[in-house]
């Protein structure tokens, strides 16, 4: 259990509620292996602490085992027992906490959405810092994620590096302002956390209301290092409209914060290996992605006739911020330009997951839409490989992986100019940016006329310009997603926060 590091890189443990692909909703999960195994490849020594959920994909993790140790946590009061397992993902090494409470906070067949998130996440926090306090961790940052795990600020500065815990600097990633777990400051002093204390004004109490405490803001407040998953969010965020209500802490900490793109794991998202896929291939040689496309038509039984009838490819979550009346509209804007349409989605809403099973049973048997309700990580593969264009209308979006999977396999995005997207979308009309950098097709207006617009631009290119269609993929498929260059900025304020610690230490 315990680790002396005799390394010359940082040891950096990320503290999360995913990890890709055994644990993972959205993209969270890819940000977890993908940054941890960039970072590993540049030498850092990266552990990951994750929940031992019932249902995770245990036959993706190499030699699990349980540690012969208890962790006692405590939690409203008393002293918990946590069994701790240990496995390896992708060659990351990850410890597993198994909380002996009668709640049974990770036996609950599924993620998040429970009634007691708050409990189950904070218990969690509290127990991933036992555990590196208890094994003698000496880590140089630990870094969490989104609201689950922001209670791990708090209670570090509050409790833990009191208790010697006290070589690391906290960094917190927001991957999404739009939650951010508050909850009524009474059920904060469970994980141990002084309420009186902590629900002030300035440090966790919800900026609109008062009764509340917001775990978001008190990993902003509490944090060294505060990132989010793209330069336009952080400007966004820091909005009265983007910022959710935590706009004005944010820019009060400004010098702490930045939004820094994700990026892709290469090795996943890989057309020239990727297994699931029928046939591979590379921007060089593209005839795999034209087999890929009759592959997906004759196995969702649409029509395979004309092979340049181009494909619209989706995936996604079905939730309010993807923009879904958008992609409703998407389906029948692809029908009148003569285009097919795959959609692969799941929505934890059940008025949006109604809404789609009523289209998908409409389009049933119809030969060019198909909509597949379901998370099917192999089935994304293939969706991917054999689209021509991909189609992402979200009214807001952090970062957004698809659009980067989706130029990695050759199909086209049309997105809309928000966030992320704005970060790596960039319109091939577009005259203020270099040619080089234009890969797709870009929207702003969220309704759906500046949809069918840019809709009609895509079609009108794939149909009378295929020379150029072809060169544009080709570009798509080589520009450089990977989380090398993200990796390296996030390196470089752990160095620098690190650094500072060390420095302001000396001095005393
Ligand atoms: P978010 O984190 O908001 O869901 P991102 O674009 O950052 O959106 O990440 C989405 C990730 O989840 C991508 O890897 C995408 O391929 C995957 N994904 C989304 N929906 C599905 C689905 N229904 N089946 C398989 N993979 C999905």
């Amino acid at each position: 259990l315990t680790y002396t590091s005799t390394r010359p890189g940082l040891h950096i443990i990320h503290i999360a509620a995913e990890m890709a692909p055994v644990a993972k909703v959205g993209g969270l999960g890819d940000v977890i292996t993908g940054l941890s195994k960039a970072l590993q490849r540049k030498g850092h020594l990266v552990e990951i602490v994750l929940p031992k959920y019932d249902c995770i994909q245990y036959d993706l993790i190499a030699d699990l085992k349980a540690l012969d140790v208890v962790i006692e946590s405590y939690f409203d009061g008393q002293l918990f027992r946590n069994k701790i397992w240990v496995g390896t993902i992708e060659g990351l090494p990850v410890y597993f906490i198994e909380p002996h409470h009668p709640a049974k906070f990770f036996w609950r067949g599924t993620y998040y959405g429970e009634h007691d998130d708050f409990k189950r996440f904070s218990f969690f926090s509290r127990a991933a810092l036992e555990l590196l306090y208890e094994a003698g961790k000496r880590p140089d940052i630990i870094h969490c994620h989104d609201w689950q795990t922001a209670f791990v600020a708090p209670l570090y500065w509050d409790i833990y590096a009191a208790k010697g815990l006290n070589s690391a600097r906290i960094c917190f990633t927001c991957h999404n302002f739009e939650h951010q777990g508050t909850a009524p400051a009474s059920e904060l002093s469970s994980c141990g956390l002084d309420v009186h204390q902590m629900n002030r004004s300035d440090r966790m109490q919800d900026n609109s209301a008062h009764d509340r405490v917001n775990p978001v803001k008190g990993a902003i407040v509490f944090s060294n290092i505060v990132t989010t998953v793209s330069p336009t969010y952080a400007q966004e965020v820091c909005t009265a409209e983007g910022g959710r209500g935590l706009h004005e802490t944010l820019k009060s900490f400004s010098k702490k914060f930045v939004g820094i793109l994700n990026g892709i794991d290469t090795d996943a998202w890989n057309p020239s290996t990727d297994k699931y896929i029928s046939a591979q291939f590379h921007a060089d040689d593209l005839r795999g992605k034209a087999e890929n496309k009759n592959a997906i038509r004759k196995h969702l039984k649409l029509s395979w006739s004309n092979s340049s009838q181009p494909l619209v490819g989706c995936i996604t979550r079905l939730v309010p911020q993807k923009g879904v009346h958008l992609i409703r509209h998407a389906i029948y804007r692809t029908l009148e330009l003569g285009g097919q349409f795959v959609l692969l989605g799941s929505s934890p809403v059940l008025h949006i997951q109604r809404e789609f099973e009523d289209i998908a049973m409409h389009f049933n048997s119809h030969p060019d839409v198909r909509l597949l309700l379901k998370y099917d990580d192999a089935l994304s593969h293939l969706i991917y490989a054999a689209s021509d264009m991909f189609i992402i209308p979200s009214l807001f979006e952090p970062c957004g992986l698809t659009q980067m999977i989706a130029m990695r396999y050759g199909s086209v995005p049309i997105a809309r100019k928000t966030g992320g997207l704005n970060d790596s979308v960039f319109d091939v009309n577009d005259n203020t940016v270099p040619e080089q950098y234009r890969n797709g097709f870009t929207f702003l207006p969220p309704t759906e006329q500046g949809l069918s617009s840019v809709m009609g631009r895509a079609f009108r290119y794939y149909s009378t310009n295929p020379e150029g269609w072809q060169q544009l993929i080709q570009k798509d498929m080589t520009l450089d997603f990977s989380w090398d260059s993200s990796a390296s900025q996030y390196e470089e304020l752990y160095e620098r926060s690190v650094i500072r610690a060390r420095t302001a230490a000396a001095r005393v």
